[in-house]
């Protein structure tokens, strides 16, 4: 498959307009623009099949059709770029190395939806992209790109860079339109939903970056064409796939959805380092169940990843071998939800640092019988009742390890000391 989005990234500096123009950039967005109407942009990116690539996969035309057609007065895009979970960095990749990629695809979906003004909420961590963002952006304005009258036309589309502050939980959407409206990043009860109620109560589009990114090859070449790449008809297009732990060749891989993830271990990131035995891969990021070394035959898509009883997620594949005690691991893990969790609803504020406490004590040497049980029913009873996925993705990620190394855990119990570290 030839490369869509990290097509020309090494070797031709694609931060530089001169040069993402010389290899055809902002041709799509100058086709929207000047040739296409908004019904028949969605109806392209309708046609690709193209999901939501920040983790729910929900299709980005059906998304953006939820805009009320009848609303008068301003509606915004914003575009996630609050990259936070552990093990994902696929998204960086674009931001830092073609970030007119990402303006381009912007400029096509706020037209899409009839937004003026459209926001780009990057974590604060991302000094390098949001600068390399910054720099992008002046440069389209000044080219005709962005701003007004943008391509000959009569239309606007600008757009701002907004830098996070440094809450993981600012990646789930509502939380990010608080935080962009200047509020305590707190997710909000939905409905109504952002296309209704967004922005400063504006209806509003949140899209991922990799999802926008792919929307300039859509209106290039039609979205029958990206249709026919990956698995039709459900799991469509290229992915970027963010290997990361013991494997020879960490690093992000763009390839058809629907990659095998063995090939993609063995294949493309080199395979186990230092020829050790594989353990288990977390699929899709940290909250996203494990699988075991009999598991990685599976395609990696959202339809076969879900029959799996995991989850395609952001695909930041973490990959452990022989020697990670799955106790240490899941401890780090739950630390870290504890300590993001907003703390609105008592399952998730309460439940993730019980969790903790409780692997604490197991990995330290201090467990008591009953703690596997008792890990399983805080797990069970934070599923499902709580405001933000957040609180999902610690029980999920929790049960997953339960439900695949419960022997691992018990064993840490009996012994009252880890069975895989020697230290
Ligand atoms: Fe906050 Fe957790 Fe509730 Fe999400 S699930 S709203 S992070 S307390």
């Amino acid at each position: 498959m030839e490369q869509i989005l990290l097509k020309n990234v090494e070797g031709t500096k694609l931060a530089d307009i001169k040069n993402y123009t010389a290899v055809g950039g902002y041709e799509s967005a100058k086709k929207a623009m000047t040739s296409m109407t908004i019904a028949q942009i969605i109806d392209e990116v309708k046609k690709s099949g193209l999901r939501g690539r920040g983790g729910a996969g929900f299709p980005a035309g059906m998304k953006w059709d939820f805009v009320p057609k009848d609303f008068k007065g301003p509606r915004h895009l914003c575009c996630n770029a609050d990259e936070g979970e552990p093990g994902t960095f696929k998204d960086r990749e674009l931001l830092e190395k073609n970030p007119h990629l990402l303006i381009e695809g912007m400029i096509i979906a706020s037209y899409a939806i009839g937004a003026e003004l459209s926001f780009i909420y990057i974590r604060g961590e991302f000094v390098k992209a949001a600068n390399t963002l910054e720099a992008a952006i002046a440069q389209a304005r000044k080219q005709g790109f962005l701003g007004e009258k943008i391509f000959g036309t009569d239309k606007k589309v600008d757009i701002i860079v907004h830098r996070g502050a440094g809450a993981y939980i600012c990646g789930e959407e509502t939380a990010l339109i608080e935080s962009i409206e200047g509020e305590r990043g707190n997710p909000r009860v939905r409905p109504p939903f952002p296309a209704v109620v967004g922005v400063f109560g504006k209806p509003t589009v949140v899209n991922n970056v990799e999802t926008l990114a792919a929307v300039p090859s859509i209106i290039k070449n039609s979205g029958q064409w990206y249709a026919a790449i990956g698995v039709p008809p459900k799991n469509t297009g290229s992915k970027l796939y963010a290997v990361s732990g013991h494997v020879n060749k960490p690093g992000v891989y763009e390839l058809p959805m629907g990659t095998s993830l063995k090939d993609l271990i063995y294949n493309y990131a080199g395979g186990i380092k230092n020829n050790k035995q594989l353990k288990g891969v977390i699929p899709g990021g940290s909250s996203t169940p494990v699988l075991l070394p009999e598991e990685i035959g599976v395609s990696m898509d959202f339809d076969s990843l879900a029959k799996a009883g995991s989850m395609l997620g952001s695909a930041a594949v973490i990959v452990m071998d022989e020697d990670v005690c799955t106790v240490e691991e899941s401890l780090r893990l739950s630390e870290f939800y504890a300590h993001e969790s907003c703390g609105q609803c008592t399952p998730c504020r309460e439940g993730t640092v019980w969790m903790t406490k409780i692997l604490d004590r197991i990995e330290h040497g201090q467990g008591v019988q009953g703690d596997v049980e008792l890990l399983e029913r805080v797990s069970a009873n934070i599923m499902g009742n709580t405001l933000c996925p957040l609180g999902d993705a610690a029980a999920m990620m929790m049960l997953g390890f339960l439900k695949k190394f419960k022997a691992e855990f018990a064993q840490h119990i009996q012994m009252g000391k880890c069975p895989v570290n020697k230290k």
